[in-house]
């Protein structure tokens, strides 16, 4: 299990800078099958004031790897987000786990959309699920022709 950790308690009030690497390895612990690949580099601001208040500063940068919503090939998606975290002093702890929020936040920076640039899909699986798609269609009206003829049937008596 790869996690993100930041010691609290053997430090004094100050600042100090933690760097980590979210990889493939840190994605696949929360289940995300979408995650295909992922290369963010962490870094951390952290500063702790004289009450025990804990503020993360994180700065994310880099790549996630999930399936093209139209071709369904690998299309890598650049990530970028400068959010924050604070520690309520009542939850101040030995260590200070920031992985969920690392996920969290690098998730939320995902776009709705995952495409591939304009023609850079795989035109053979474009052209596959297209026509995939109208086999779709056929087998469904198909399906129904059974409950046509028996109504057929029904109606006949
Ligand atoms: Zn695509």
């Amino acid at each position: 299990m790869k996690s993100i950790i930041i010691p609290l308690n053997d430090w004094a009030a100050g600042e100090r800078k933690f760097h980590a690497q979210a990889d493939l390895e840190f994605f696949q612990q929360f289940d995300n099958s979408e995650i295909l690949d992922a290369d963010v580099n962490v870094e951390i601001r952290v500063v702790k004031d004289g009450r025990n208040k804990v503020e993360a500063d994180l700065h994310l940068k880099g790549t996630v790897t999930v399936p093209c919503d139209r071709c369904l090939d690998p299309v890598q998606i650049p990530v970028e987000a400068d959010p924050s975290e604070t520690l309520t002093p009542s939850a101040v702890e030995v260590d200070w786990d920031l992985s969920q929020a690392v996920y969290d936040f690098v998730c939320l920076s995902l776009p709705l959309q995952r495409l591939h640039q304009e023609g850079q899909c795989d035109p053979d699986t474009v052209r596959f699920l297209s026509h995939k798609e109208r086999g779709d269609e056929e087998a469904e009206a198909s399906a129904n022709s059974p409950f046509a003829a028996l109504k057929g049937l029904f109606e006949s008596k």
